[in-house]
């Protein structure tokens, strides 16, 4: 047990409030909803009154608003206080850190999808609940953290980051493809027959199993849990996964400002991490609110997604009252232009719905608008003449006369090191 050994060390250094978090998530996820929304109310007070009073922008949004914290007395109660968005934590970001001290903070940083860098320090209780929250998804399959995994993520570094990660990786009993060149691919997946997990971007995942089947390379995998992070899972990706790995790609969904939103259950549904976010789906927009970050208070924070909830009495098979995220359509404020009329990006996840589902045709796909009017589609699947016929008549369906569009099957996306997108605009 040297890997428990070597990880648990690690975690106390960086994460001393780790072992209380884990054990507090471990007796919460069995708790009803009523003791879930309890909680969340009893947090979201305390963090209203410490935003107001440790933060210059809080305070003054509050004021602005003619709003104290004691007015919020339910949780619907929090429609009352205004949204904000990436912008103004870029903007407020010195007014948004609290002025309280804290005993350890980490520099955490994100280029989001719009590339403007956002910075901010998060304090280490709230980076302990998110890996604690996170290692509680992972025990849902049987896992403990310390267990082998692989990591999917980018593979172009310089030599002494290359070191860091190398080190940062033996802690964690975690071992990464750095390329996918023939002799270090296969030295890849001889690795993964003694791991229990893997994770990372879902793109890279895919391909991997693609390759791994391939080549004839997955008689020796059987993984307890494959998750797919930051960018769509496509319904076309899980044949090839589960070929290649024995199980089907889970999503977990989060951003580094709002901390883990979300995690997809064995049963295959996404609840939402309730001890450690507030969510709201406002037409049809979710908005977040961290209850657990305080040195960056994030309050009714637009995260950007195009989101469905579950009805509140909709009941999982795994037995847990988390509320569930139905679905995540796409990213808000893409539009998509027609000549005459303008549509949202969602429309996409709805036309490659339906064809999943009235004609059994899972397509990994990226559309991009070079101009108003314009789409180009573009499919890696092989597609028949009759198949190419629907997917044509799909995107009619939406478009009508109002779309130039072309189609482009059998397509390989070039090996990317950035995130993959399923839109893409020049306009
Ligand atoms: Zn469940």
């Amino acid at each position: 047990m040297l890997a428990k050994m070597i990880f648990n060390l690690g975690q106390r250094l960086r994460n001393p409030s780790i072992a209380s978090w884990l054990s507090f998530l471990e007796e919460s996820d069995r708790w009803s909803i009523e003791q879930l929304e309890g909680h969340q109310l009893q947090q979201l007070r305390e963090l209203l009154d410490f935003a107001y009073s440790s933060t210059a922008f809080y305070k003054e949004q509050f004021d602005a608003h003619a709003i104290e914290p004691s007015d919020i007395k339910t949780l619907e109660d929090i429609s009352k206080l205004p949204t904000i968005t990436r912008k103004d934590l870029v903007r407020f970001n010195d007014a948004i850190h609290a002025d309280a001290k804290f005993k350890k903070t980490f520099r955490a940083a994100t280029s989001g999808s719009t590339g403007d860098a956002l910075v901010f320090r998060r304090d280490e209780r709230a980076d302990s609940f998110n890996r604690a929250a996170i290692f509680r998804g992972y025990s849902w399959f049987g896992i403990q953290p310390w267990e082998r995994n692989g990591y999917f993520w980018g593979f172009d570094f310089n030599f002494k980051k290359k070191i860091r990660t190398k080190v940062l990786d033996a802690l964690q009993n975690r071992f990464r493809i750095f390329n996918y060149e023939e002799k270090a691919f296969k030295q890849f997946a001889k690795k993964l027959e003694k791991a229990s997990y893997i994770h990372g971007y879902s793109s890279a995942v895919y391909h991997t199993a693609k390759l791994i089947n391939e080549k004839g390379l997955g008689k020796g995998i059987q993984l307890k849990m494959v998750k797919g992070t930051s960018e769509k899972i496509y319904e076309s990706y899980q044949d090839e996964v589960k070929k290649a790995f024995g199980v089907k790609m889970i999503s977990e969904y989060g951003a580094t400002e709002s901390g883990i939103v979300a995690f997809e259950c064995p049963e295959g549904n996404m609840h939402i991490n309730m001890e450690g976010v507030l969510v709201e789906e406002v037409e049809g927009e979710i908005i977040i609110t961290n209850l657990q970050m305080k040195s960056f208070p994030l309050i009714r924070y637009k995260l950007g997604d195009h989101v469905t909830l579950a009805s509140k009495d909709k009941e999982c098979p795994c037995g847990r009252a988390h509320h569930i995220i139905e679905e995540i359509t796409g990213r808000v404020g893409l539009d998509v232009y027609g000549i005459e009329k303008i549509y949202p990006s969602f429309t996409f996840y709805y036309i490659f719905k339906n064809l999943g589902n009235h004609h059994q045709l899972k397509l990994t796909y990226q559309v991009v608008q070079p101009a108003k009017g314009k789409l180009d589609f573009y499919v890696e699947e092989t597609l028949s003449e009759r198949e190419q016929m629907l997917v044509d008549q799909e995107i009619e369906k939406y478009f009508g006369n109002d779309m130039q569009t072309t189609l482009t099957h059998d397509h390989t996306s070039s090996q990317q090191k950035k995130k993959k997108k399923s839109f893409i605009s020049y306009i």
